[in-house]
Order: C-alpha cells, then sequence, then structure tokens
C-alpha cells in the first residue's frame, strides 16, 4: 500500500472514494475551475504560514522519490535545521509531507497550514496519520498545530502575518484519535488488496460532507440513477431523513408515502409534483407585486474573494463587489441598463459604491433575487466608506427579493424540480431564456466569474479585454433574467 495523507483523509471520508481513487479515477469528476482556484489558494495560504517560522528550509519535490525526500529530512533534522516545510516521512508504505515541521529539543512540534477559516474535523484525522507515521519511526511529537486563516483580520497598509493567521493548539484533539489510526490503515489495505471489487459503500450524507466527493457522479448517478428531482433534495428535510427514506428504498419524489410527515411547504412542492400541476397562489403573488413601483431598479452584484487580503481594509474572503448590472424597467415597459465593472489589480469597492449611488436615486424600488447578498453587500460598502455611508444605506429599505414568491411556494411547477433557485425559476417561466446561460461565451455563472476576475489583472491584454466583454454579458443577463422573470409573473395573474 502507498498512501499519502490527503488519500488517507479521502479513505476518512469514504473507502469507496480512496478505492476509486486508487484503481478507476476515470470515473471521478475532475476539479472544476472553482475547485482548482481553491488548490491555487491553499498553495499561496501554505507558502506564506512559513514565514511564520522564518530560516527554515524547503524539502524539494521530487514526483518519484519519495525515499530521497525522507532522506534528506532526516539529514537536515540531524544537523539541526529548526524549521523543515515539506518535512517528508515514510512508514510501511504511508508517505507524509508536513507543512511545516519544527524541531525543539524535546521533540519535534506538527504544523498543519489551511486556508480555511477554521479548525474542521476532518484536519485532525489529516494531523493524526502524520502524527501516526512520525512516532511510528521513532521520533516524539510533543505538540500539533492547525495553522489556518483568521477572518476577524482587517488588512492595514501592509500584511501582517501573526494576524492573518491563527494558530490552534489540536494535540488533545489529535491525541484523542491516535488509537484509532492503525485500524483505519488496516482497513484501506485490506479494500486495496482487493484490486478487482470496489468497497460495497452506499451513498448517504457522506457523499457531501466534509467533501463534496468526485465520485458523486459515478456513484449516484451511473450506479444508482438517482434522478435529478428526488428525496434528496426536498426543500428543507435534513440530510438524516433524507437518508431515512433512501434507506427504505424510497427515492423517487412520486415514492414517498401520503402518510409521510413533512411541513407545509415540502407536503405541497411534494403534491404539485406527483400531480404534475403548476400551483399559483395569485393573491400572494399580487400583494408582491404591490410591494414594488416603478421604475424598478433590477440589481445583481459580482463578488469575490481573497484568502490574503490585497488592499487596506478588507478580511479575509470577505465578497468584494467588482462588478453590478442594473437593468431600470420603466411602467411602460421600456428598459435602460447601467452597469459597472471594476479595472483589473485594484481595490473596486470605492469606485463601484461611487456609481452605485450614482446610478440607483434615492426612494425607488430595487428588485434583487435571494436580496440578503446585495443587502449585505451594501451593507458593507456603507460601512467601509462613511462620506457615502448615508446614500448607501438610503438604498437597503427599498430592496425587495424577487425570490419570495418562489421561495414561499406561491408558484410551484413541476419543471423547478421543487427548487427556488433562478437557475430553475428562469427556464420554468421563460422558456426561451432556457439556453441563454450556456450560450453565453466565457463566462456562464457566478464561480466562473468570480474566478475569471480575480485572475484578470495577470492576463494579456486581449485576454483581459475578451474575460471583461463575457463578465459584462453575464451579469446583464442575470438582470435581464430578473426582468423576464418579473414580467412572467405578471402575465400569469392576468390570466385565467
Ligand atoms: S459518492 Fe459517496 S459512496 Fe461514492 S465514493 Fe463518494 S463518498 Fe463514497
Amino acid at each position: 500500500m502507498t498512501l499519502s495523507k490527503s488519500l488517507y483523509t479521502r479513505g476518512i471520508q469514504c473507502s469507496k472514494s480512496l478505492w476509486l481513487k486508487k484503481y478507476s479515477s476515470e470515473v471521478l469528476t475532475p476539479p472544476d475551475a472553482t475547485a482548482l482556484a481553491r488548490f491555487e489558494t491553499g498553495n499561496i495560504v501554505g507558502d506564506l504560514a512559513c514565514a511564520l517560522f522564518p530560516n527554515g528550509r524547503e524539502i524539494p519535490y521530487r514526483e518519484k522519490n519519495f525515499a530521497g525526500m525522507a532522506e534528506l529530512t532526516r539529514e537536515w533534522m540531524d544537523e539541526g535545521q529548526e524549521s523543515i516545510y515539506e518535512a517528508t516521512f515514510i512508514h510501511y508504505g504511508v508517505v507524509v509531507m508536513v507543512d511545516v515541521l519544527r524541531v525543539t529539543p524535546d521533540g519535534v512540534e506538527i504544523y498543519e497550514v489551511k486556508s480555511s477559516s477554521e479548525v474542521k474535523e476532518i484536519y485532525l484525522h489529516d494531523v493524526s496519520v502524520q502524527r501516526y507515521v512520525i512516532e511510528s519511526l521513532g521520533h516524539t511529537v510533543t505538540n500539533c498545530y492547525v495553522v489556518h486563516i483568521d477572518t476577524s483580520y482587517v488588512r492595514g497598509d501592509e500584511l501582517d502575518l501573526s494576524a492573518l493567521f491563527s494558530i490552534a493548539d489540536v494535540s488533545g484533539a489529535v491525541d484523542a484519535l491516535m488509537n484509532g489510526v492503525p485500524a483505519k490503515l488496516a482497513e484501506f489495505e485490506a479494500h486495496l488488496a482487493d484490486r478487482e471489487n470496489e468497497p460495497a459503500i452506499e451513498i448517504g450524507k457522506h457523499c457531501k460532507t466534509p467533501y463534496e466527493c468526485d465520485a458523486m457522479h459515478y456513484c449516484w448517478k451511473v450506479q444508482r440513477s438517482i434522478p435529478d428531482y428526488s428525496v434528496f433534495n426536498i426543500f428543507n428535510l435534513g440530510s438524516k431523513n433524507q437518508v431515512e427514506l433512501y434507506n427504505q428504498g424510497i427515492v423517487r419524489i412520486e415514492e414517498i408515502p401520503d402518510s409521510y410527515k413533512m411541513t407545509a411547504i415540502q407536503q405541497q412542492k411534494v403534491d404539485n409534483w406527483k400531480a404534475k400541476r403548476t400551483y399559483i397562489d395569485r393573491d400572494a403573488i399580487r400583494e408582491f407585486l404591490s410591494t414594488l413601483t416603478y421604475p424598478i431598479y433590477h440589481l445583481d452584484f459580482e463578488t469575490f474573494q481573497q484568502a490574503v487580503p490585497q488592499w487596506n481594509g478588507i478580511s479575509p474572503y470577505q465578497q468584494i463587489p467588482f462588478q453590478y448590472s442594473l437593468h431600470i424597467e420603466h411602467a411602460n415597459g421600456e428598459l435602460e441598463h447601467r452597469e459597472f465593472l471594476a479595472p483589473a489589480g485594484a481595490d473596486p469597492r470605492y469606485a463601484l459604491a461611487q456609481q452605485l449611488i450614482h446610478d440607483i436615486p434615492g426612494n425607488v424600488t430595487v428588485l434583487a433575487y435571494n436580496m440578503s447578498f446585495e443587502k449585505g453587500v451594501i451593507e458593507k460598502l456603507a460601512l467601509s466608506f462613511p462620506d457615502l455611508s448615508e446614500r448607501l444605506k438610503s438604498i437597503i429599505p427599498n430592496i425587495r427579493d424577487l425570490m419570495v414568491p418562489f421561495q414561499k411556494g406561491h408558484y410551484v411547477t413541476p419543471s423547478m424540480n421543487g427548487s427556488y433557485s433562478i437557475k430553475y425559476v428562469l427556464p420554468a417561466l421563460v422558456p426561451e431564456m432556457a439556453d441563454a446561460y450556456k450560450e453565453l461565451n466565457g463566462v456562464q455563472n457566478g464561480g466562473e466569474a468570480m474566478n475569471s476576475y480575480a485572475k484578470l489583472a495577470t492576463m494579456e491584454e486581449v485576454k483581459q479585454e475578451r474575460i471583461r466583454r463575457a463578465l459584462l454579458e453575464y451579469c446583464k443577463l442575470d438582470t435581464l433574467a430578473m426582468v423576464k422573470v418579473l414580467n412572467a409573473i405578471k402575465r400569469i395573474l392576468l390570466e385565467k
């Protein structure tokens, strides 16, 4: 068996996932742009964290020579090197590279660096296998730490690494896991010894926690034929109840017995799906529409986040707005469009906030889809820029949420698959726009917009221009979709 710490944690989540990674990786879904961006962030954060342990030396990575890396680690430890990055140890085929190893007179300390904002349970397993290997080689591990990002940090003119990172002592929690490590390794070894047969692991909660498994398409769709709308998609049912239903052999919505207890809104969606009918609460929709006054300002922001804040006044993982689209819909149906897309490579917030208050007058209806996001962005801008605060804050009470009629089940149709996401609502209500996002060139969803903008400053001019056009087109479509959805529900009220 050859096992790295990442394969060990994969096995902790699911031993079938480990087996598939080793022997059948072609069934796994390749990482998308968001996952790749996350890996890249992990690398940047990992490199930065090394600066917390100055005068360290890094074991150079040698893909086919882990033994050489382990040998060099041993040499440097013998030479008295205090901090070693990527210190490598091997014990019976288990290879671990410690992000930062501190060698002290009493033994060694393990520092595992994570780009997340907290210590997750899976990290403790990660550290436990490192400690197991190191101790098996005869070293004493005195303490274990997880180094993670502190989101309460607000960057000043200079980056303060000691404030950006938080170092959590996880020695006790790791201690509690140590007895279980040999048993886990034996379990994985037994599975991996059988190359012909996948471990017989059923799908369940573990497929999405702690990470969404990259074998989900294979296990859920190919092997189990779970439909797009199943008991796993019932709004707010909770994974425990979903798995309970699944374990009773109930997968399709139509298989849910009438006696099964659900909330009123869950029941309504399930009943409508079973009956293949559209439910419309005209009074409730009328009431919602009565809260809107023309002209209506359809607003959508695009934001991105930085694990390591690049600009003054920004916290790690804060939503940084860089773009918005605004469709202004007049009572006579006339549409105006305004937009903002910040230049790359500089803090986009102030210029965006300035143009926003220029584009949105006081006391007009602003419509968003999932308004808590747009409100949150504006509130944060108001906090950051006191000179614009009053005008920004004046927008907030006038924001209305186009998601409400769908979230509250005032309009439910089977093709929405029990969802109120605009991804389902738009094709259900505006079929001519069903493929509108797929037809876009370059940027087709919020994740792509976020990743594209984050990399914009590093692109060549021609590519930058192309991506900027794609970003503008994408965001414009978001607010146009809202205009169309609003008009579709207005039309529904006129129908008999
Ligand atoms: S999808 Fe679920 S059952 Fe399949 S390998 Fe992943 S975690 Fe295991």
